[in-house]
Order: C-alpha cells, then structure tokens, then sequence
C-alpha cells in the first residue's frame, strides 16, 4: 500500500521524508488523505502542512517545531539536470571568479577560525567538506594546515577539487558512499557542511553518518538556511532561499538541533550566519532564470543593468537568514 502511494507521486524513488529507500525509519510515517499523501515531520513526527503549493511541488512546514520541506521531492534526472556543470555558472562567466572566490573565502575564513583550536588540541587534523563545489573551502582549510577532503556531487566540482587536492582526497557522489584512497579508514576531526545539508534527499541518514565518520573528539560545522529567521519572517514565499529549486529542506533552530541529536551529536551549538556577499553576486542570484521570485527577480535584473561595476564589488556583510551549528560528536 505505502510502495504504491509512493510511486504515484516520486518517480525518483527516495522522497518520502526522512525515509531510507526501504521506507523503514519510525519517525516518518506518511498518513493519507483522500487525494494525496501528507508527510510526517522528519524531526519531531508531526504531521505536517501544506504552506504553498506550486503545480508539482508542494512546499510543507511542521507546526510544531518549524521544519520545511518540499514534498514530493523532485526525481533525480530533474536534481541531475539542475546540478550540471551550469549550475556553477556564477563562478564562471557571470561575476568576475576572483571576486566570487574572494567572498566566499571571506565567509569559510570567518567560520573555520572557530575551528582553530579544536584543530590544534585534537593533534590529527582531518577535515571533509561535504558539497565542496569547486573546492573554495577545502583550499583554505589547507592554508590553515588541515589535511583537507571533499565529496562533491557534480562532476565538474568534483574535477575542480581534485586539481586543487590532489588524488585520493576527492569523491565524487553521495555522502554516504564516500571513500578516500588517501585516508583509507574514512575518520575525520572536523566534517564541514556549508550549504549542503537543504540538498539532500535524507539528512538524518546524512548526520548519521558524518556522526560515525567524527573522531570521538570530532566537530561538524554546518551552515544552512533557517526558516524562523527574520528574513524568512519578512518575506514569506519571496524568502532568498526558496528560489533554489534544489532545496528540499528548510531547518528551523529548533528541528535541526534534534535531528542532530538524535544523530548522535551533542553540544550543538546554534548561531546567525554572516556571509561576505557582493552586490554584483546578489543581483545576479536574483536574476538567474531558475529564480520564481517575481518581486526580486525584475528588480534584480534592472538593477544589475545600471548599476557600476564599482557598486557591484562592494563586499558587505549580511545575515541573510542562514544559520551556522557546531555540534561535538
Ligand atoms: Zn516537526
């Protein structure tokens, strides 16, 4: 009964929240209404609601403890289709790449200094960023004297970070495969997840396994969207985060410190991110075509028409509704 309701509305298989591709994990059970499945919250169980609908993606929240998610989730060719190597596109002709790579450095330097210590006192110094696109992160944690991995999902990611880390640090596919020639036993003392954890199709199963892959000692630092956040309050459906089509999941505070403590970690620490933004890289998030903000989008694109490219280079500082956590195993 469950397998049929399933493939009705998943075509790519995997989709039912916090549910394994075996559909056996307690905390997700899907209840049924007349027409369509509704999905039970991936943290706390509550059946969810439907916040918004689009004309095949439903965007649901938890009333009790604020986790979003999209649901169904969309099949993996549409996922695969999104994250070719266009998906890079603002690293590469949009935005000047010494820019994008200035900011986004300044943003990970920002938070890896919170690591330091932790480095220094654990004696081996290992660190795995997962979803590492071209390798920004993992390039500066090596300037900081970790020795650095990456799992990237996109093959042209993927390609960018073995350039910069050499052979047996890199892998390309889902997490939770992930291997490492140059570190056979797959242990790390620090697990970095920067905009990663709203793309995957099952974070608990995700946490899960960072929580096995963490010395005793081990950190993860992770920083992604937060529903509950002023921006988020402010506004509603036009929120900077929900224009990604690949973002399935929307913590609150509150749904992702459970989901990592029923993942094993404990001292989970909870805090606003800044992030290093340009205008020029504002602009250009807001007028990419993908975007289904029909407020922001316009006025992005004729902004981004007139303003000077001097304007444009400006790096500020924005809490842009983000969350970043630090959690011990
Ligand atoms: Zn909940």
């Amino acid at each position: 009964m469950e397998i049929k309701i399933q493939e009705q509305y998943v075509t790519g298989g995997r989709a039912r929240p916090g549910q394994n591709a075996s559909g056996h994990r307690g905390s997700s059970i899907l209840e049924m209404s007349e027409k369509a499945p509704v999905p039970a919250c991936l943290a706390c169980s509550m059946r969810m609601m439907l916040r918004f609908g689009e004309k095949v993606v439903n965007h649901w929240s938890c009333p009790n403890c604020g986790l979003e998610c999209i649901f169904p989730q969309p099949d993996d060719q549409t996922l695969a289709g999104i994250y070719n190597s266009s998906y890079f596109v603002h690293y590469q002709s949009e935005l000047d790449p010494e820019i994008v790579r200035a900011m986004k450095r300044a943003t990970y330097k920002n938070q890896l200094r919170r690591l330091e210590l932790g480095a220094r006192a654990a004696g081996q110094k290992r660190l795995l960023d997962c979803g590492a696109a071209t390798g920004y992160l993992a390039e500066l944690a090596r300037e900081f004297g970790w020795d650095a991995f990456a799992i990237e999902y996109s093959e042209f990611g993927a390609r960018a970070c073995e350039n910069l880390l050499g052979p047996g640090r890199v892998y390309r596919g889902q997490a939770e495969e992930a291997a490492f020639a140059a570190n056979p036993e797959g242990q790390f003392s620090v697990i970095t997840m920067f905009d990663f954890i709203e793309h995957v199709r099952e974070p608990r199963a995700v946490l899960e396994w960072a929580r096995q892959r963490l010395d005793s000692q081990g950190v993860l630092l992770l920083t992604t969207p937060c529903a509950g956040s002023l921006s988020w309050r402010l506004m509603g459906r036009q929120w900077f985060h929900y224009t990604s089509r690949e973002h399935l999941w929307f913590f609150s505070a509150e749904s992702l410190r459970i989901v990592l403590e029923e993942s094993g970690f404990r001292s989970v620490k909870v805090r606003p991110l800044a992030k290093a933004v340009t205008v020029g890289y504002a602009l250009v998030h807001y007028a990419r075509s993908n975007s289904y903000s029909r407020v922001f989008t316009p006025l992005a694109r004729a902004l981004d028409a007139i303003l000077p490219a001097a304007v444009k280079r400006r790096r500020l500082w924005f809490y842009l509704g983000e969350i970043a956590v630090l959690a011990r195993a």
